[in-house]
């Protein structure tokens, strides 16, 4: 059987960001260091190949600090936590590693700054995301207001117009956001914001090399979990580029095959937290039907790196 000839539009950057390698990082050296199991709140990262593996190896994950024991290690997701949960685990004696990404933490020490001095909190970002929830958990209950759209903004009830300040989600998409902060500058002009907004160099980079790639493709894969935000994004970024047909795969087996039938060039991206290895497993699903050029679309470099914590790098 011949195949039909196809343009595979390779983006990058694409996969890991610094955020997602570091935290992965944690937990096998949190391993290593003090042996299985060690306990992990909240999916390390999103994406359920990378935590298959790490439970393999000694990693439990659970979704609350009261499913650990005392007495083993805990690890917090690259996603961030609320205050209080650093706070109960240290009540509790317990040892902990906190594996929020360092641009994450940003937005939280930003949040806490605004607070202390005097300014009531927005905040930009998807309702029930670990993320936003760990952001607004930086400061009391109720004091950091949410806002997910533009509509949103008609509606929020500041206390004081010229007192307020926001900071964002750092997987949001980048023009969905301006738009939001557009409305939130018209309605209250003395509202305080990061110098650039929080969404971080990784979902910016992701989303800036789809768009160079979807007007000129049939089709869009995004390697990406569907409770990762910012590879969801993705497959948004793509639609609104001009791509008629993106899709959201885990896997090479979720590929919708009739989908892409009669396509002659594909775009291929993958979410921060998906892994090279399911890139390169959707490659070759896509070789066997198609005569396959590759075409690489570099719009950026990335040479960004975190350190893991001390705690870590010392001896047991
Ligand atoms: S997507 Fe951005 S904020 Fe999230 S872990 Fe990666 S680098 Fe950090």
């Amino acid at each position: 059987m011949t195949r039909p000839p196809l343009t595979l539009f390779l983006a990058a950057p694409r996969g890991f960001c610094a955020g997602v390698d570091r935290a992965i990082k944690i937990v096998e050296m949190a391993l290593e260091k003090w042996g299985a199991p060690v306990y992990v709140r909240h999916e390390i990262v999103h994406n359920r190949y990378v935590v298959d593996g790490l439970r393999a190896k000694g990693a439990v994950f659970v979704e609350e600090l009261d499913d650990c024991p005392p007495d083993r290690p805990v690890i917090f997701s690259a996603h961030g936590v609320p205050k209080s949960v650093p706070a109960e685990a240290a009540r509790r004696e317990m040892v902990y590693v906190d594996a929020t990404c360092p641009l994450v933490s940003k937005v939280h020490i930003e949040a806490q700054r605004h607070a202390e001095n005097g300014l009531q909190m927005i905040m930009i970002g998807h309702k029930g995301h670990p993320e936003t929830i760990g952001t607004m958990g930086q400061l009391p209950d109720g004091d950091v207001l949410l806002v997910e759209t533009v509509d949103d903004v008609a509606r929020v009830a500041v206390r004081d117009p010229e007192r307020i300040a926001y900071v964002t989600q750092t997987t949001l998409s980048v023009d969905d956001t301006a738009d939001i902060v557009s409305a939130l500058r018209a309605r209250f002009p003395a509202i305080v914001g990061p110098h650039k907004e929080d969404i971080c160099y990784a979902t910016t980079n992701r989303q800036e090399a789809v768009k160079a790639i979807a007007p000129k493709v049939d089709a869009m894969l995004v390697v990406g979990a569907p409770n990762s935000s910012n590879s969801r994004r993705l497959v948004e970024v793509a639609a609104r580029a001009g791509c008629g047909y993106s899709q959201l795969v885990q896997r090479a087996g979720d590929i919708d095959w009739r989908a892409l039938e009669g396509a002659r060039a594909i775009g291929l991206t993958a979410g921060a937290s998906a892994p090279e290895t399911l890139v390169n497993e959707v490659i070759e699903a896509i070789n066997a039907r198609f005569d396959v050029t590759v075409d690489h679309v570099e719009t950026a470099v990335e040479n960004v790196e975190f350190k893991v914590p001390r705690i870590l790098r010392q001896p047991a």
